[in-house]
């Protein structure tokens, strides 16, 4: 029974050349042969990993009263975050919580190098996860090796067993990994699209005219699209030339930063080539400190798996200092650079927290009525016009009450003084200020400008919102 093997020969005959897609089936780049190891750094980033993942696909699913726990609304231009909102006035916050995480990565980089690459990325999560399912219906990497050798040849018109196996095996692990790529965009848009919006558009058959500028589903696949080839193909390159944190991460280093280093002064190294075999970035750490290392420590485990075999102690590879020793690298009192970062990510973290509870639950803004500064009303009394702005920022409706704070003589009355406002509205109230005669002294009051506070309190929690300055202004005595 002679086997043919599938060439573009063959197709051509059919006038249907497969050949790029058999080649792509015949073998995998040599990132794709990652074999997978277990040991601490490996139990560690599961430790990390699990939890954000679990985080991530979860919380698209909760609610906070009957709306999405996370939502970051473009349309209405709001972040809600349970039971708070950001709007754009709260741009201060975003600021210092982007300069408190941009501080902390420094400190973290300077620290233990490229830590947050290897336990932490999402390119690196999502890549382990790929390659852990390629392990699942590939089998091991010895396996999928074996495997890439088989070439797909058929029989007049059947596959040989070898190559349907190959054949079957690669369909199932590119379904698994576009099904995982789907679910992962469909999770990475509903924080933008809550799901129930997606869901009932969907129903609708109107998933095109979603909420994303008419672009949901397109933004669904291009988020799959991203994924699928980022963590199924592209992988370790996006760590190595596309990442710009890889690039500046290196200025950051000092010669105690952490690394992952290959102790050569042992002579213990077996050339089992483990250490490359287990590596996400396929190299050869015995070569040196490298850049393109993204510290995930598969390379530690591997090597301590193999010293505990031959009965020679662990820490052949480990993180060590670059070029001092452990107790140098932990005082930070020395390294006056990563005590910089310290200090400045905990500053970073006070201003968040005090502009976080100088946080109003209303924005309010007062104008006056620009037509005329003052009004003599049918009793003789002084008016002026204002014109009240309020936006509910919280996600309740808010009954509010307008009080003036430093009306000591109790000359001045509000004609409207109750508002209701919906959540997230912005709405504008007119209202006026009157002076009154005082009802002790019977007298009026003799300054032609004064300057008065007008508290904005919730009539709920008999608390004050918010204060507004402005004057009142009345004719000459
Ligand atoms: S895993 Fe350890 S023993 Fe094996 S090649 Fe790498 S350094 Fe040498
Ligand atoms: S050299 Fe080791 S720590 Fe660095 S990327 Fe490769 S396996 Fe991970």
């Amino acid at each position: 029974m002679s086997k043919i093997i599938a060439t573009s020969r063959t197709h051509s005959e059919s006038g249907l050349s497969i050949k790029p897609l058999l080649a792509w089936f015949q073998s995998a780049p040599a990132s794709h042969r990652v074999r997978l190891i277990a040991g601490r750094f490996t139990n560690l980033r599961r430790l990390s990993s699990w939890p954000l993942l679990a985080l991530c696909f979860i919380t698209p699913w909760l609610s906070w009263n009957d709306l999405p726990l996370v939502h970051l609304d473009l349309v209405a231009k709001q972040f809600r975050f349970g039971a708070v909102i950001f709007w754009p006035e709260d741009l201060m916050i975003l600021t210092w919580m982007m300069m408190a995480g941009a501080f902390g990565l420094f400190f973290v980089a300077m620290a233990s190098g490229r830590l947050w690459c290897g336990f932490s990325c999402p390119q690196t999560i999502w890549t382990f996860l790929f390659i852990r399912l390629e392990e699942l219906i590939e089998g091991s990497r010895h396996k999928r090796l074996r495997m890439d050798r088989t070439n797909i040849a058929f029989n007049k018109t059947i596959f040989s067993k070898a190559s349907s196996e190959k054949i079957l095996r690669k369909l199932v692990k590119h379904s698994a990994w576009l099904t995982l790529s789907l679910i992962t965009g469909i999770t990475f848009i509903s924080y933008f699209y809550p799901l129930s919006e997606m869901a009932s558009d969907f129903l609708a058959n109107d998933l095109f005219v979603g909420n994303l500028s008419g672009s949901g589903l397109f933004w669904i696949i291009f988020i799959a699209g991203f994924t699928y080839l980022n963590a199924g193909f592209l992988r370790e390159q996006v760590c190595v030339h596309m990442c710009p944190y890889s690039r500046f991460q290196s200025v950051m280093a000092d010669k105690s930063t952490l690394t992952v280093q290959y102790n050569e002064q042992r002579n213990d190294c077996i050339d089992c080539e483990v250490c490359v075999q287990v590596c996400p970035t396929d190299i050869d750490i015995r070569d040196g400190i490298q850049l393109a290392c993204i510290a995930c420590g598969a390379c530690v485990d591997g090597c301590d798996d193999i010293m505990a075999k031959i009965n020679k102690p662990k820490g052949l590879i480990s993180f060590r200092p670059a070029e001092t020793n452990i107790q140098h690298a932990l005082n930070v009192i020395k390294r006056p650079r990563l005590l910089g970062y310290a200090i400045a990510f905990l500053l970073s973290l006070f201003l968040l927290f005090n502009q976080w509870e100088s946080r109003e639950g209303i924005n309010a803004s007062l104008e006056r009525d620009r037509n005329s500064l003052y009004r003599i009303n049918a009793n003789d009394e002084v008016e002026n016009n204002y014109s009240l702005k309020l936006h509910n920022k919280t996600n309740q409706s808010l009954e509010l009450v307008l009080l003036i704070n430093n009306d000591e003589r109790r000359v001045f009355s509000i004609n409207h003084q109750r508002y209701k406002i919906e959540p997230g509205q912005r709405q504008q109230f007119p209202f006026t200020i009157t002076q009154q005669e005082n009802a002790e002294t019977k007298q009026v009051m003799h300054e032609n400008k004064k300057a008065i506070t007008i508290d904005i309190m919730s009539i709920k929690n008999d608390e004050v919102l918010g204060s507004i300055e402005t004057s009142f202004i009345a004719p000459h005595q």
